[in-house]
């Protein structure tokens, strides 16, 4: 549940964050014409926000890379827990999940699928 959660949250990070950031400057856009130097303040802070986010966003990926070694290591897959990790893909260690077709490589960490791009019709 709680690395579900993680897993979801570290895949739509960055769109949090930009959606953070694009509320910050829809606020900071009211604050011209109500209170001009608020507005320099949430300049300013979502300026250092950026370090704190990196930083969160580190921490939460390290965690979840933690948790999904945990899982490979016992032979069940971090994505959706079948003991199937029968594929181990050449390329650094990487795992695939016999079910549902995950990969994840050493560290733990999730490899995003390579989807083929569409090829054009003849007509
Ligand atoms: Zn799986």
């Amino acid at each position: 549940m709680i690395l579900k959660f993680l897993r979801h949250l570290n895949r739509a990070y960055g769109f949090l964050v930009f959606a953070i950031y694009l509320a910050a400057f829809g606020i900071a856009f009211l604050f011209i014409f109500i209170f001009p130097p608020a507005t320099l303040a949430l300049l300013f802070l979502s300026i250092m926000g950026l370090l704190v986010f990196k930083a969160l966003g580190s921490v939460l990926l390290t965690v979840e890379r933690r948790w999904n070694r945990a899982r490979l290591a016992k032979g069940i897959c971090p994505e959706c827990g079948a003991a199937a990790l029968s594929v181990v893909v050449a390329d650094a260690g990487a795992m695939q999940c016999g079910v549902c077709e995950v990969r994840h490589d050493a560290q733990g960490a999730w490899i995003k699928p390579v989807v083929p791009e569409p090829r054009a019709v003849q007509a």
